[in-house]
C-alpha cells in the first residue's frame, strides 16, 4: 500500500476548499493551478493520495497510466492542439511543494528548455 497523507489537495477532492475543477472521474481530479505559470496550467491528481512519484508501487501502474491518459484528455479539452508540457515535480530537489502526486499540464505558450 502507498503511504497516505493529508494535504490541501485532499481538501480539494472532498470539496472542503474551492478549486476550479475542469475534469473528474472515479480515480482522478483535474483543476486549474492557483498560481499559473502558463496561460493554461492545470493539475491532474489521483484521488488516492500517493505522496510522490517515488512512493508509487507496482500495483499503482493502472492508476499511473490512467493519470497520463487523463492528462491527454484534459489537454485536448483545453485546446492545447499545438503541444504542451507535463511535469511531475518529485521530492525536495524536484521542487515538489504539495505531498500529493500531481501532474502539471502547462501550455498556451511556447515553453523554453531546460527548466530552472
Ligand atoms: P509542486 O511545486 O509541483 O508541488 O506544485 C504544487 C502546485 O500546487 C503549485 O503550482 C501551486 O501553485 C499549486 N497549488 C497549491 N495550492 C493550490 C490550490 N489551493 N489550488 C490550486 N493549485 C494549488
Amino acid at each position: 500500500m502507498s503511504e497516505t497523507t493529508e494535504t490541501i489537495f485532499s481538501k480539494i477532492i472532498r470539496r472542503e476548499i474551492p478549486a476550479d475543477v475542469v475534469y473528474e472521474d472515479d480515480l482522478a481530479l483535474a483543476f486549474k493551478d492557483i498560481n499559473p505559470q502558463a496561460p493554461v496550467h492545470i493539475l491532474v491528481i489521483p484521488k488516492q493520495p500517493i505522496p510522490k512519484l517515488a512512493d508509487a508501487q507496482s500495483q499503482d501502474h493502472q492508476l499511473l497510466g490512467h493519470l497520463l491518459l487523463t492528462v491527454k484528455l484534459v489537454a485536448q479539452q483545453a485546446g492545447l492542439d499545438n503541444g504542451y508540457r507535463v511535469v511531475i515535480n518529485t521530492g525536495a530537489d524536484g521542487g515538489q511543494t504539495v505531498d500529493h502526486l500531481h501532474l502539471h499540464i502547462l501550455g498556451g505558450r511556447s515553453l523554453t528548455w531546460p527548466p530552472g
